[in-house]
């Protein structure tokens, strides 16, 4: 079989994001031990990666913006790596064939930050006035850890974080222990669910903990003193938000959910799997701040659990959380998703034409409000079509038959097409496939 080394040139993944991700491999599993100064942002520490070939691999690219000073392949020391461009080379001792695994541990350390990609806001570690969030959607996961940053590739991790005893840390997973050794603490921390790299994160700060009762535990972590004015009508209604959700998404994906809030105002809230971040700001009963608390708390259902292959599809995470702000709307009183339907159809209407099709949007507007209103309405067009009954029973099966992997619209189709027993593409595909807009069906 013709190697697949060099298969992405050096260019990456997915056209998206160039320079990320590797589709010769996939990383099962990392296992991050890890060290981190506040003082001096200095992160070291040591990364286990279990890769399974896809095709013949003589070489391995990890993404990794952290300097590597010591690799090992299945136990052997490689003196053959360079660390270079944000990716590091590692020249395999010997071939390895597909389907094979291969362990690769990187000892490797520096000063993270957020990374720039053109055409993006930089993403990934990023120091806070007084700790650190991690925000990789959808460049950024190798500022902090090596990787294989596709949003096709998915990985479990164990993480081991050890830090200023005084400061509270996160991760996007279950928290397992954490024991204090003088003036540090470490926290370890365990994420069962396979998840892309950009998912993953953590966060540092002197927070201290709420807890809450939903279908699952939830949990709110952020500075003492947060639940000022308008806490209660925003993260005080995450358990509520979350029944809502259990109802028409099907039961939440992971054990656990986290709203960290930090102490600085950020501009847009981001979702990681089993967490989310907000800043401060968006402790507020304005529906504007409200909104993106249910979003983000959608978003563990769809992007988090159910993960579009390619960014191209950015649709699958937004339309469907955007719609679930709608959901949300109707079920604590205010307008009902018909109501929204007809507002942004209205404000998109009075626009010009997309100036792409939802399902291609291009990098440079895989985040713009038209991809996420967009898509949101194509959900509302398609529950128009075939009524709620279907509507939510085609919502939670998708959520069933492929979570913790990857989707495409085509699949979607075909799943929505299943359920409702006829083909739905005449109804979806002008949504989906022209900029134009067609009218809202009522
Ligand atoms: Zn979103």
């Amino acid at each position: 079989m013709k190697s697949l080394k060099g298969a992405n040139g050096g260019r990456g993944a997915d056209p998206y994001v160039p320079g990320h991700g590797d589709l010769s491999y996939e990383v099962l599993h990392h296992d991050l031990t890890l060290t981190y100064a506040l003082t001096s942002n200095r992160l070291e520490g040591e990364a286990v990666l279990t890769c399974r070939a896809v095709g013949r691999l003589t070489q391995l690219r990890l993404d990794l913006a952290l300097k590597a000073s010591k690799v090992t392949v299945s136990g052997h020391p490689v003196t053959r790596f360079r660390s270079s461009g944000g990716q590091l080379l590692v020249t395999l001792p010997e071939p390895v064939e597909p389907g094979s695994r291969v362990t690769v541990r990187v000892r490797y350390a520096g000063n993270p930050a957020p990374l720039r990609l053109p055409g993006f806001d930089p993403a990934g570690w990023e120091e806070l006035e007084d700790g650190v969030i991690v925000a990789s959607q959808p460049h950024g996961a190798s500022s902090w850890m090596p990787c294989n940053n596709r949003p096709s590739s998915r990985s479990t991790y164990d993480l081991t974080f050890t830090t200023a005893a005084d400061y509270h840390v996160e991760f996007s997973g279950e928290p397992v222990s954490s024991r204090r050794h003088g003036a540090s603490r470490t926290w370890v921390f365990r994420q069962e669910h396979p998840i892309p790299a950009y998912l993953a994160t953590v966060q540092v700060g002197p927070y201290a903990v709420t807890e809450q009762e939903g279908p699952v535990p939830i949990r709110v972590v952020g500075p003492a003193g947060v639940r000022g004015a308008g806490f209660a009508a925003s993260f005080g209604r995450q358990p509520e938000m979350m029944s809502c959700f259990v109802e028409a998404f099907g039961p939440y994906p992971y054990p656990s959910y986290t709203a960290v809030i930090t102490e600085d105002e950020l501009e847009i809230p981001l979702e990681s799997a089993s967490l989310s971040t907000f800043g401060r700001n968006f402790v507020s009963d304005d529906w504007e701040n409200v909104r993106l608390v249910a979003h983000e708390l959608a978003h563990q259902w769809f992007g988090n659990a159910v993960t579009a292959e390619r960014w191209s599809d950015i649709w699958l995470h937004e339309g469907f959380a955007c719609y679930a702000e709608w959901l949300w709307s109707e079920a604590s009183g205010g307008r009902t998703a018909q109501e929204w339907a007809e507002h942004h159809h209205g404000l998109l209407a009075e626009g010009e034409d997309q100036p792409a099709p939802l399902t291609g949007p291009t990098a440079a507007h895989m985040f713009d409000d038209w991809v996420y209103k967009r898509g949101a309405l194509t959900l509302h067009a398609l529950r128009v079509e075939v009524g709620d009954d279907l509507f939510f029973e085609c919502l939670r099966t998708w959520v069933a038959a492929h979570q913790h992997a990857s989707v495409t619209t085509a699949q979607l189709l075909a799943h929505c097409a299943e359920v409702a027993g006829r083909d739905l593409a005449p109804v979806l595909r002008p949504w989906l496939d022209s900029p134009r807009l067609p009218d809202l069906p009522s």
